[in-house]
């Protein structure tokens, strides 16, 4: 006999009501330790809310603290929480990937660990969801919390984003979500590695609405993304959903042969109007250097996308599982089962 109860304190196996509808609640975390209590307890409300029954899938991307003690021990305890612990740190968009992989609800909630996803919210998803919406997306109507710089720069990267890439990300919109099934399964059969997951999310498509809230600040810890990772994440994702910035080589290079070939001109006519000296040594330097960074830029935009055709075909694994934590009879029955 386990001790091993619902969050409502009821024995696990009582939870079985393949009747009610089933919602997943997917949370990375990498090193969370102040953050996962208040996490837990905020969501304790929300389950108990009632109306619909819930399971909660922490994925421990490598936490070095004592993250996944505290996770683990959650998932001992209570039957609606499972804890998948990866190896390594694979990075948030791997633990989003893995979450959704071992989700098993009707629909699924992906949120941040931090409470800067306010739990409140789930119940504005469910209604929206019940409305026949596919997708419902938090919008952040007032990134107050953020630093200057980090709203200036988001900002910008959606916009531009926008412009380059055919699928269009709603602005000033995060992980924050809640998806159907049917958009959960589309998801897991796309196959590749660099996962810019705010892209697939938005490539998959669906009938999709988005639902306004304030972004307060962190619970507890700080951000786990620094400028580079940001910088590099913005990459990922301009180079994931767009090939503008190879082709756009091809004109800039179209440009730069016109304005040579009419400078070149000017040149002739100087020459043959003025007769024939040799000055122009700085001008001559600034165009080698300017020509020989132009390409060094275009070599490295091109370094970019092989660099991921080279990750591409390795076909690795997004992540790899060291443990998965679910209290005995822990597992949320089938819904085919019987109550
Ligand atoms: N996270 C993760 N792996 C990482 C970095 C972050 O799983 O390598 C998780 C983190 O624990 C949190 C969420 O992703 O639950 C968002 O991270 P954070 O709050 O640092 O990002 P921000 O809100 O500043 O964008
Ligand atoms: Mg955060």
């Amino acid at each position: 006999m386990s001790d091993v109860t619902d969050i409502e304190g009821r024995p696990a196996r009582n939870i079985a009501r393949p009747d009610i509808p089933l919602i997943s609640i997917i949370a990375p975390c990498y090193n969370e330790t102040g953050a996962i209590a208040p996490f837990v307890a905020a969501m304790m409300d929300i389950i108990k809310a009632g109306g619909v029954r819930y399971e909660l899938v922490f994925v421990d991307d490598g936490s070095t603290d004592d993250t996944r003690a505290q996770l683990s021990a959650l998932a001992d305890r209570y039957c609606e929480i499972r804890v998948v612990a990866f190896s390594r740190n694979f990075g948030k968009e791997a633990a989003l990937t893995a979450g959704l992989d071992y989700a098993e609800g009707d629909a699924v909630v992906v949120m941040d660990v931090d409470l800067q996803d306010p739990p409140e919210l789930i119940a504005t998803f469910i209604e929206k969801w019940r409305d026949g919406y596919d997708v419902v997306y938090a919008t952040r109507d007032d990134r107050g919390a953020d630093t200057f710089a980090k709203r200036f720069t988001a900002g910008g990267f959606y916009r531009l984003f926008n412009k380059i890439s055919a699928v269009k990300i709603p602005e000033n919109t995060g992980d924050y979500r809640l998806m159907d099934r049917r958009v959960v399964e589309t998801i897991k059969t796309l196959p590749e590695r660099s996962r810019f997951m705010k892209g697939l999310f938005a490539w998959v498509g669906f009938k999709s609405v988005g639902v306004d809230y304030a972004r307060p600040a962190r619970t507890a810890g700080k951000t786990k993304f620094n400028f580079w990772r940001l910088w590099n994440f913005a990459i990922d994702g301009f180079a994931s959903f767009s090939t503008a910035p190879l082709r756009v080589w091809s004109y800039i290079g179209g440009v730069i042969a016109l304005l040579s070939f009419l400078y070149a001109s000017a040149m002739i006519l100087i020459t043959l109007v003025t007769g024939n000296d040799v000055p122009g040594y700085a001008s001559l330097l600034t165009f080698i250097l300017f020509f020989g960074s132009v390409q060094m830029i275009s070599v490295g935009i091109l370094g970019e996308y092989i660099a991921r055709l080279f990750v591409e075909v390795k076909r690795r694994p997004i992540y790899i599982v060291d443990e998965v934590y679910a209290g005995e009879g822990a597992k949320p029955p089938a819904r085919t089962a019987a109550d």
